[in-house]
């Protein structure tokens, strides 16, 4: 299984698994890696401080630690671990596990039973992080003689360690984007930093930004004019470093000169990292070169931050309807009533239930009744506003919340839903009701309330007939069994 591009270095493997870790062992051995197995957390961590190998790929489930959550914590708390790449082995494809290590700080992760080719592809991809870490740091040594070429790598390093630590504690990928943009100012003693993202249709979008001057890092979220930036079109069209040392006039004040270099994803151009610069002496020869290196290197924490965010949002959200799942419905609601609590403010809940849909199922079969879950999913969703949650609670049950609306004025947006679904009729199956509970904070006080509240009276509309909304605006007298 030798490639051309194969693969000399060391990888630990810590699986207590042993037909696993043999199958692991062969197969990383005929890529032509050093490997050596381990069978347990303690185990892997003494042969880690003792000769630190080169890639981690460990079992999620390690014998003297929760997870290997734990270990990736423990590894990337101490300073000469802390850029090792780990790849967990996960003995299922749950995205709940994914995210639990990534969020620990893995940088990838491999689903058992897994195939060869993926395991060597994924090992040799890590490898190539660490490759491309060490040539950059031999170039730099060649470029600048002396100790200025160490204190530069160690600068570098410095900041990849904090992207990475940023991308590890799972903060958005705004933050990410924003430390970068910060990092690589710093790293080219620039006086503003940014990250640009290619859009499909050709713009791109500031998605990072810093700088002491307010009004460039108020663009963050907007398109880049490329007519103006002309270094990002630059990237752009050929998709390598470049540098613009003189903007004259349409520097509007802001930047003389600037540099930007590509970041790839997935071996896609994704954007950019730039850096601003109004001193009129410009940036130093050699500038977008060393970027671009940088540029390579944090492209890993960009796509990381990307992917994470991804797969945490997927873990967020129904796979049916795409609309928001309970869970994450739990957390806006908490969220919800405490800022509505803190400014004293109301907030009213409407739960949606589908009239008879055991009956649209029985006559059209189940894969019908999905159709119109989505299509009640569309409608919803153009009645709703921005700002007002909309999710599934599950089976044929939505729920939609309605920040500073009380209950009587949430009875017309609900109304508003009911006639949205009644008047057109669904395709295959034809006309579709639903009926709707409404309360607010006044009457339901709590998360739990309001739940019970809307429920009580999305009881009432089905008892009163169906495709109804009914609204409960009192406390409720006794526990109305
Ligand atoms: P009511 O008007 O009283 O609400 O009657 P109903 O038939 O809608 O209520 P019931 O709770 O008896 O039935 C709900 C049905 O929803 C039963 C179940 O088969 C169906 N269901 C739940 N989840 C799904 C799903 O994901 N897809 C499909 N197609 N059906 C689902
Ligand atoms: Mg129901
Ligand atoms: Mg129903």
């Amino acid at each position: 299984m030798s490639s051309p591009d194969a693969s000399t270095g060391r990888v630990l493997v810590a699986d207590p698994g042993q037909l696993a870790a043999a199958v692991v062992h062969r197969v990383l051995r005929e890529a032509g890696y050093d490997v050596t197995v381990v069978g347990d957390a303690g185990a892997a961590l003494q042969a880690l401080r003792a000769e630190p190998p080169d890639v981690l790929l460990t079992a999620w489930r390690l014998p003297g630690i929760a997870d290997a959550g734990g270990l990736c914590r423990l590894i990337r708390a101490e300073p000469a671990l802390a850029a090792l790449p780990v790849i967990v082995l996960t003995a299922n494809r749950e995205t709940e596990t994914v995210v639990a290590a990534l969020e620990a700080g893995a940088d990838d992760h491999v689903a058992k039973p897994f195939v060869p080719q993926e395991l060597v592809a994924r090992v040799n991809a890590a490898m190539r992080v660490v490759r491309l870490e060490r040539e950059r740091a031999a170039a730099l040594m060649e470029l600048r003689a002396g100790e200025s070429a160490y204190r530069v790598i160690a600068m570098e390093q410095a900041s990849l360690r904090r992207v990475a630590a940023t991308v590890a504690s799972a903060r958005t990928p705004e933050e990410v984007f924003s430390l970068v943009a910060r990092e690589v100012a710093a790293l080219l003693g620039c006086e503003g930093g940014g990250v640009a993202r290619f859009e499909p249709d050709g713009t791109a979008t500031l998605v990072g930004a810093h700088s002491s001057d307010a009004s460039f890092v108020s663009w963050v979220g907007m398109p880049l004019n490329l007519k103006e930036h002309w270094v990002t079109a630059d990237v752009l069209r050929t998709g390598a470093p470049a540098r613009v040392d003189d903007y004259g006039d349409h520097g509007a004040g802001v930047r003389r000169s600037s540099v930007a270099a590509p970041v790839r994803v997935a071996g896609r151009l994704w954007g950019t990292v730039g850096a601003v610069s109004t001193r009129p002496e410009g940036l130093p020869a050699g500038t977008e070169t060393r970027l671009g290196s940088f540029a390579e290197l944090v492209s890993l924490a960009i796509a990381n931050a990307q992917t994470r965010h991804e797969i945490a949002e997927m873990a967020l959200r129904d796979p049916l309807t795409g609309l928001h799942n309970r869970r994450a419905f739990e957390e806006q609601l908490a969220r919800r009533v405490a800022h509505a609590h803190r400014h004293d403010a109301n907030l009213a809940m409407v739960i949606i239930d589908i009239d008879h849909f055991k009956r649209v199922n029985d006559t059209h079969g189940h894969q019908v009744g999905d159709m119109v879950l989505i299509e009640l999913a569309h409608r919803l969703a153009r009645v709703c506003r921005e700002e007002e949650p909309v999710a599934r609670l599950g089976g044929e049950e939505f729920v939609w919340l309605l920040p500073d609306t009380d209950a009587a004025t949430a009875l017309h947006a609900a109304e508003r839903a009911r006639a949205a679904v009644a008047a057109e009729p669904f395709p295959e199956v034809g006309e579709v009701t639903i009926s709707a509970g409404v309360t607010d904070l006044r009457c339901g006080a709590d998360a739990l309330g309001l739940y019970r509240l809307a429920d009580l009276a999305l009881y009432a509309a089905k008892a009163e007939g169906r495709n109804r909304v009914e609204v409960w605006r009192e406390a409720p007298a006794g526990d109305p069994a």
